[in-house]
């Protein structure tokens, strides 16, 4: 009943980074349904998620107190039952609990490390960035974009000079080619996923790369179940025929890119005879699919985790950047760059600093001139000029007793990090755990201090999207009991560390971000406020933002784009005699990552309940399992118990595992080899036993 609601808030869906618009219906405190709004990235569109995914904010799970430790608790990171959690924990004053917050990091500099995250706002991943290198000196401090894009973002820089995408997948309207490699839009952009149909049905031609089948499968013009891990191979093969026959565009190329000749000699063996062998991808297939791409007026590359999640995950993005600039499809309408982002504010967060190598802005650490930029805004003195540490590199770091302090804001390592048992025994051995959330996660179950913190729908405060689109969320209900703003705690913990800070609001704080972030020019608080969303960059007060980038040159020396070849690298681990099959993991579209929300949201839980693998039927069979079975998957790392399905998009020789179950952790199986540039670890790919439970 759309009468049924005593108020309506503007806000954004917490959980992808399509970043769709919400309106948040509310009666007596309660978000009682969710609405699609005229956002430019959904135009009133929603999932499932974002339509029924938001009742978790009112779970009895919530924190509502903050938490101490009990000196007589049993082992940390044992499950805590969040129906007896007293047995482990004492609830406190907000006085007591951030005073021994601050009391565990105070003066420790480097054995202090930071998680923060994309699920919080541009202003909380700010300030989160900020405390760690102005209170402790360094730069440890990171979050998941670590685990997600980090590979894709090195390659952007690297080669365009800029981690953003050249334009909004909206723009695929204005394509009539379009690659969507290593992502799964119909489960995880489902909104996207919308558009890339649209597109298929009025005649775009859609070539989809993915070694699992998926539902753009049937609105595809080309459909390439290439051999996971063999992206470099097929790229390069594709690459291979436009130079070999001549379809690049040399106009462009001079104008607009450097180190052409290394790379179109580099792509000389790349026949697509010789890769088809590692690819499985039929020459005739690599040939048509090149002359496709090549021969578009406007064409759009699209990829996601399984582009970036391999220890080659830099290599595949710097083949799918060079693939467009030898065709020139970057800096017009219908044409440009674009990795699809996982978390509703992974862009924001990475773009406010939330980073070891970058300072807001992917400005560098290591430059004098900019550390001193921050340090004068900041009102204090200097901080490392060495790159801090990354998410697995900190976690190491502990095993290694360098860092024995950490505060994890949002983030839930001892669900999401590889190899997770490595992670949760680092958790382990750490003397100070300050974890700030809304629900007792695993990663709570180390912690020696909770700090209740507040769902997006009970603050303020702005975030990126996919298209560099800056959105406002606004707050509907109350948070629960005493748990409060995200920024409000992150200010009161910094008092305490005694670095003076006075923001009152979320609003102080973008100020202060726009002091050194070009990004926000023209962008301000008030104009968000009245306008929901601007797109950086913005080129005046006017301007609604530029949805296209680059279109007379890259931010980089004279302007130019870069090629930078790629080779051939196998997976870390191979199947063998063991470990016979391939493992890769990733999300469905009712649950959300490590499943702490989406699991507590009853609609979802209720259409997706239960762990899960998927596996192709003749692979069932030969295991003697019926679908609904209970299969064990065992990798070099450890062992899971799982219901097994049937699905004919999965290979003979892969089982696809969601991250979401923490009784079936799909991470206790990965490995956590990574990529060297990006440091982001190698999901998509480890080698594994499957047996009959
Ligand atoms: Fe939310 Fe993403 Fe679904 Fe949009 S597509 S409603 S942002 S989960």
């Amino acid at each position: 009943d759309s009468k049924d609601f005593d108020s309506e808030v503007e806000s954004i869906c917490p959980f992808c980074g399509v970043g769709c618009q919400i309106s948040l219906k509310v009666k007596d405190n309660k978000v009682k349904y969710v609405e699609g709004i005229n956002g430019p990235a959904n135009e009133g569109r929603l999932c499932v998620k974002g339509r029924f995914g938001f009742d978790y904010i009112h779970h009895d799970h919530r924190l509502t107190k903050p938490l101490i430790r009990r000196d007589d608790a049993p082992a940390k990171g044992l499950n805590v039952d969040p129906g007896n959690w007293q047995e482990f924990f004492r609830e406190a004053t907000w006085d007591e609990a951030l005073d021994m917050a601050a009391d565990g990091m105070k003066g420790r500099g480097r054995e202090v490390a930071g998680f923060g995250s994309a699920k919080c706002t541009n202003e909380e991943a700010y300030l989160f960035q900020k405390m760690i290198r102005q209170g402790f000196g360094h730069n440890n401090v990171d979050h998941c974009t670590r685990l997600c894009h980090a590979s894709s973002v090195f390659a952007l820089i690297e080669n365009i000079g800029s981690g953003g995408v050249s334009a909004s997948f909206n723009e695929i309207e204005n394509a009539d080619v379009a690659i969507v490699i290593g992502a799964n839009p119909a489960e995880n952009h489902p909104v996207a996923a919308t558009y890339f149909k649209q597109f298929a049905k009025r005649g775009g031609k859609l070539i989809v790369m993915d070694p699992r089948g998926q539902a753009l499968k049937r609105h595809s013009s080309h459909m390439l179940q290439f051999r996971p891990g063999a992206d470099v191979s097929m790229l390069n093969a594709i690459m291979h025929v436009i130079v070999e026959e001549g379809l690049y565009d040399q106009q462009y190329i001079d104008a607009y890119t450097e180190n052409w000749e290394a790379e179109k000699a580099h792509l000389t063996d790349f026949t697509p005879e010789k890769m088809s062998e590692i690819c499985g991808i039929a020459p005739e297939m690599l040939r048509d699919v090149a002359r496709t791409f090549a021969g578009a007026k406007s064409a759009m590359i699209f990829w996601g985790m399984g582009v970036s999640q391999h220890i080659h995950g830099t290599d595949n993005s710097r083949c799918l950047i060079s693939l467009a600039l030898m065709t020139g499809q970057v800096g017009r309408p219908g044409t440009g760059l674009h990795p699809l982002r996982g978390q509703n504010n992974v862009q924001g967060a990475s773009d406010a600093g939330l980073m070891p190598m970058f300072l807001p802005d992917y400005q560098s650490v290591m430059d004098d001139g900019v550390r001193s930029a921050f340090s004068d805004v900041w009102g204090s003195g200097d901080f490392s000029n060495e790159k801090g540490l990354t998410v697995t590199e900190i976690l190491d770091a502990v095993h290694a007793g360098d860092i024995k302090s950490m505060y994890i804001l949002g983030e839930n390592p001892a669900m999401s990090d590889p190899d997770v048992e490595h992670a949760r025994d680092a958790l382990a051995k750490l003397d100070h755990l300050v974890v700030q959330d809304i629900f007792l996660t695993e990663t709570a179950n180390f912690a020696d201090v909770i700090l209740p913190a507040s769902a997006f729908a009970e603050k303020s405060g702005t975030v990126t999207n996919t298209n560099r689109q800056v959105q406002m969320g606004r707050p509907a209900v109350p948070p629960p009991g005493d748990a409060r703003e995200d920024w409000w705690i992150e200010v009161e913990l910094a008092k305490r560390l005694g670095l003076g800070w006075t923001y009152e609001s979320p609003a102080e704080v973008f100020a202060e971000m726009k002091l050194n972030m070009g990004s926000l020019n023209n962008i301000s608080w008030d104009r968000l406020e009245r306008e929901n969303v601007v797109t950086y960059p913005s080129l005046s007060p006017t301007d609604p933002g530029q949805s296209i980038v680059f279109g007379s040159g890259f931010p980089r020396v004279d302007g130019r784009a870069k090629f930078t070849p790629a080779n051939v690298i196998a997976p870390n681990e191979s199947p063998d005699a063991e470990y016979p099959m391939i493992l890769t993991t990733g999300r469905q579209l009712e649950h959300w990552h490590t499943g702490s929300m989406t699991r507590r949201a009853s609609v979802l839980d209720a259409m997706e309940p239960e762990a899960n693998c998927s596996l192709h039927p003749s692979t069932l069979r030969k295991l003697g399992v019926e679908p609904g079975g209970i299969l064990r998957l065992t990798t070099r790392r450890g062992t899971v118990d799982v219901m097994a399905r049937s699905d004919r998009a999965v290979a003979p020789d892969m089982v696809f595992l969601p991250f979401a179950y923490v009784e079936a952790a799909a991470n206790i199986l990965t490995n956590p080899a990574v990529d060297p540039y990006g440091k982001i670890p190698e999901f998509k790919f480890a080698a594994v036993r499957v047996e009959k439970a």
